[in-house]
């Protein structure tokens, strides 16, 4: 018979980092420079009307958490105000370089720990965004607006099912409790809902909780982090002497490097743009981390960034995340010297992150495009085919996502004008493209459907093959500036919908294809829709 009565909340707690890491001795919550410690003690601050909008039943799985909770219950502890047996918050410290300049201490200015469990034989960490302030809050309140935390929730969980390593989102719980924002910095500042999102990974440290103790010139709490990092979460890097040695520290970092450089090319592939790659939003477990002004790519624009605040230099631009990347990992390698003593096994770790870059993205274009890779001594071979489609893409407007997953449908014996015609529906106006742009696709599809015939690969498998790599529905702008809208209003029915339809981006869903399809002429210029700032 079916229970009515959900599984009561309960996990075992399993605190790790705050066993290994200094505490911060001051029990005062007052904003302040913390020295010589991980992590500082903090109580959520209490918020008047918890109501829960929504549930990860495959994060709950995870935490051995039931599927549907009572929402009531759930409200009350993944808002903060009622802490579960065994839960203990914290705030972390860390520092980190902000879009390219030292910017010193950082640290969780509005994440809270409440604690770590193990399930299943493995470690997650679960941390509330914006349950108040903490010593780290700086000039902030250590809220959350509501539109912030429904764009975290929903992305972490797209990119998941999506197969990017991320941090997963638990719940996301309204506060009843207005939060002021001056959405784009310019004078306007305007109550908003305020709501709180519990995150999940196996642990939240960055790049920049190791430089905050280089830059201090604390190289003991520096070791104790890399130590507690290392066993814990590379426990194949932790030597069975106990102690690592510098080339241990370089090994290990190389692994990072690796696993930044697959992220990347990921994000890549799904056409991801983070935003705000900022050393602390670099996780030192390569997940993506701290959803805030991130964008989809809609017409491939390798210069665009959604993010307004970095509307001039365009740092961190789509086509420059790459590099980036490259970059934040030699203020790593900068921060973990101190453990290393030498500069050349550093570099040789960095040096891993360039050449697991070239490869991922080698494969990873080979199977968004459905050719087999083909390498001679270390030369691409299809740097010229995937080189010309990108810049054919370029010259006009067309869909990213869309491009890719209609690419499949594009038959092995297609004459060229066929196949272009196949991916029509990814072209904002394939009616009035230029000549010379329609000129330079045919061109490509010559080259294409040549080498298609000459792999021999039945279209159906090539098919099936592409469209495990290109997804069909991704979280574009304007789909979560939908579920926000609602979600202002009350209605979080659109918010759920959302959510489930990421739950299968690879899979046709018929009756859905709305949310595949290409960005609608209102979103073009819309806030939220195309433009993001780091208010949040
Ligand atoms: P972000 O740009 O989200 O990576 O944040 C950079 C730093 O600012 C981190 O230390 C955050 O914890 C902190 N921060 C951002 N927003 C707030 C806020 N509303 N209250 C307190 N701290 C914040
Ligand atoms: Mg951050």
């Amino acid at each position: 018979m079916h229970d009515p009565t959900p599984a009561p909340l309960a996990i075992d707690f399993d605190d790790s980092f705050v066993r290994a890491l200094p505490a911060d001795p001051e029990p005062k919550n007052r904003r302040r420079q913390v020295y010589g410690a991980g992590y500082s003690r903090v109580q959520p601050t209490p918020v008047p009307d918890p109501t829960l909008l929504a549930w990860s039943p495959e994060c709950a799985a995870l935490l051995g958490l039931p599927p549907a909770p009572d929402p009531e219950a759930a409200a009350q502890v993944f808002a903060g105000n009622r802490l579960l047996d065994g839960m203990r918050p914290y705030a972390a410290c860390y520092g980190g370089h902000q879009f390219g300049n030292w910017a010193g201490q950082l640290g969780d200015g509005r994440a809270i720990t409440l604690g770590e469990t193990v399930h299943a034989g493995r470690r997650y960490e679960l941390q509330l965004k914006g349950a108040g302030p903490t010593p780290y809050s700086r000039m902030a309140d250590g809220r959350a607006v509501l539109r912030s935390s429904v764009r975290e929730f929903l992305c972490s969980e797209a990119m998941h099912h999506l197969g990017v390593p991320t941090t997963r989102a638990l719940s996301l719980v309204t506060t009843g409790e207005p939060v002021v924002r001056d959405m784009f910095y310019d004078g306007n500042p305007r109550p908003e809902p305020g709501a709180i999102v519990c995150r999940v990974a196996p642990s939240f440290v960055r790049f920049g909780s190791f430089e905050i103790f280089t830059a201090r010139d604390d190289a003991e709490t520096l070791k104790t982090l890399a130590d507690y990092v290392i066993r814990s979460h590379f426990p194949e890097h932790w030597p069975t002497s106990g102690e690592p040695s510098p080339d241990d520290y370089a090994w290990w970092l190389a692994e990072v490097a690796e696993r930044t450089a697959r992220t990347l090319i990921h994000w890549m592939r799904v056409g991801f743009v983070h935003g705000v790659m900022n050393t602390d939003n670099l996780s030192i477990l390569g997940l993506t981390i701290d959803y805030g002004p991130y964008g989809w790519l809609e017409p491939y624009d390798p210069g665009w960034t959604p993010n307004t605040t970095d509307a001039h230099g365009r740092r961190y631009r789509f086509g420059n995340q790459p590099a980036i990347g490259g970059w934040n990992l030699v203020r790593l390698a900068h921060a973990l010297y101190p453990l290393v003593g030498a500069v050349e096994p550093l570099q040789s770790a960095v040096d891993r992150y360039s050449t697991t870059l070239a490869a991922e993205a080698r494969r990873a274009w080979a199977a968004k495009l459905g050719l087999e890779e083909r390498v001679d001594g270390g030369e691409d071979l299809n740097a010229d085919l995937v080189g010309r489609w990108l810049t054919a893409l370029q010259s006009t407007e067309v869909d990213y996502t869309l491009a890719h997953r209609l690419l499949a449908d594009v038959p092995a014996d297609a004459a060229p004008g066929d196949a272009l015609h196949a991916i029509r529906g990814a072209f904002y106006d394939f009616g009035g493209m230029p000549s010379e742009v329609r000129g330079a696709f045919l061109e490509w599809f010559r080259s294409y459907v040549a080498r298609l015939t000459e792999e021999g690969r039945p279209d159906a498998i090539r098919r099936g093959a592409m469209n495990r790599v290109n997804p069909k529905y991704v979280l574009r702008n304007y789909l979560a500036q939908l579920a926000i809208d609602d979600a202002e209003q009350g209605d979080p029915a659109r918010l759920r919908e959302t959510l489930d339809v990421m739950r299968d981006p690879y899979g046709e869903q018929p009756g859905r294809e709305a949310y595949a399809a290409r960005r609608p002429e209102w979103a073009r210029d819309r806030p939220g829709c195309s433009t993001l700032s780091c208010s949040s």
